[in-house]
């Protein structure tokens, strides 16, 4: 099937910066064929006018909890980075939540990223039965990881590895959804004896691993005790690092460790709401960067982010660097868009198919309406400042993935969201009902 795409301004975010207005894509099997400042002579097919719309990749989220929306709200005025924080509001819950749950959470997450202009993410959790239904449902991309927590017992490990492995056999053929390993941190609550098994499952299923890294120092200061060496050294001699990993907040990664990593496939998730309203920290964003590190954008859970916007995640990003620094800009524009397109792609490994518009890259993108307010004057503001600093994702109007419209003219073409939302309200005094009992 074939579909001709016209907005009045395209904006590519290929390492040309192709900006083009107004601009055509051409768009068969899912796949990008052409683009193009005036139509294609010969086109027989749909031909969609977009209007005054930007047209631009769709935005790539690396980490993710999303049956955590059930929660929002619940963590206020704690720290999900401290065991107290995370013990008494989170685990409290999720002892007593159940699998009917997860559904209607992992629809009403997947809505909000698709309203806001995600259009891949990596998410991390258990329950993967009931999650991986629900996000085919939504139409969405997306690398989900088993979320493995073992601390060292022997049983939990043989039960958590054996449901892993299971979630990625199941996934091994579906088109839009990779599986990952998702310990949920190396060292801190994934024994060495878990990590060797969890390398050989990796290499099996040819994944990686999305983990949570130096969010406080602990596993530096297990092994620097225990092996005399940092954590990501650690890694190193464990061979862990040969695999892709996506490591989430990345806030007291040593600076030794730099040009290991620029080396590796390793990406840097900063999510930047979440270390702020953790109040745990800030990642060195920019010295990372400096070293060759990948970095990729996140939202977190939105326990306490609270949103999936990550048009918001940009801007804070930007600003929290300024003001870190005391330099404006001290991370442009420029590469604050590539942190939450391509460089999201390249975690995933996923840089050849999605991550900017070009020719031979599936049709994953978003439309943005250009008679919203932020814009003006656009002769004054360049559009990456725009996208960065004065717009939000509300004003995202038309999603798609690998060619199929998940929102039009913002309208869900996937989801009920009314159903999933009134599906959530209803879990959600059933968690109060259970907490309380
Ligand atoms: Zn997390």
């Amino acid at each position: 099937m074939k579909i001709l795409l016209k907005a009045a301004q395209v904006v590519c975010l290929d390492a040309q910066d192709t900006i083009l207005e107004p601009g055509y894509l051409l768009i068969e099997d899912g796949r990008i064929q052409s683009i193009t400042s005036s139509p294609p002579d010969d086109f027989a097919g749909t031909a969609v006018d977009l209007g005054n719309k930007l047209l631009m990749p769709g935005l790539v989220n690396t980490h993710t909890h999303t049956p955590m929306v059930l929660f929002r709200g619940l963590a206020e005025g704690h720290s999900l980075f401290n065991f107290e924080g995370w013990y008494n509001t989170i685990r409290v819950v999720e002892e007593v939540m159940t699998p009917e749950m997860i559904p209607a959470a992992v629809l009403v997450s997947c809505a909000e990223m698709i309203r806001t202009g995600t259009t891949t993410f990596a998410d991390q959790y258990f329950w993967m039965e009931q999650i991986v239904p629900a996000v085919q449902q939504s139409g969405m991309r997306a690398a989900l990881g088993y979320g493995v927590v073992e601390l060292g017992e022997e049983e939990a490990r043989q039960r958590e590895l054996d449901a892993a492995t299971q979630f990625l056999q199941s996934v091994a053929h579906d088109p839009l959804i990779e599986g990952w390993v998702g310990p949920h941190a190396f060292f801190v609550d994934n024994s060495e004896a878990a990590m060797a098994i969890e390398l050989d499952l990796a290499i099996e299923f040819d994944t990686g691993f999305h983990i949570h890294l130096s969010t406080s120092g602990e596993e530096d200061r297990y092994c620097r005790e225990k092996y005399d060496r940092t954590a990501i050294q650690q890694l190193h001699k464990m061979n862990m690092l040969q695999r892709p990993i996506m490591a989430a907040h990345c806030l007291t990664l040593p600076p030794e460790d730099y040009p290991l990593l620029a080396d590796v496939p390793f990406t840097a998730v900063i999510n930047p709401s979440s270390a702020m309203r953790n109040a745990a920290g800030v990642a060195d964003a920019c010295g990372m960067l400096a070293a060759g590190i990948n970095l990729a954008l996140g939202t977190d859970n939105v326990t306490n982010n609270n949103s999936y916007d990550m048009f918001k995640e940009m801007q804070i990003v930007g600003k929290l660097m300024a003001l870190h620094h005391r330099t404006p800009n001290a991370l442009p524009t420029r590469t604050i868009l590539h942190m939450a397109t391509l460089g999201g792609a390249q975690a995933l490994g996923l840089a050849d198919g999605i991550g900017s518009l070009e020719v031979g890259k599936q049709a994953d993108l978003i439309a943005l309406d250009l008679d919203e307010i932020g814009w003006t004057p656009c002769n004054g503001q360049d559009v990456y400042t725009a996208l960065v600093y004065a717009i939000s994702g509300m004003h995202v109007r038309d999603v798609m993935v690998a060619g199929e419209w998940l929102l039009r003219d913002g309208r869900f073409q996937t989801i009920n969201y009314q159903q999933a939302r009134q599906d959530l309200e209803n879990s959600y005094r059933n968690l109060s009902v259970l907490r309380s009992a």
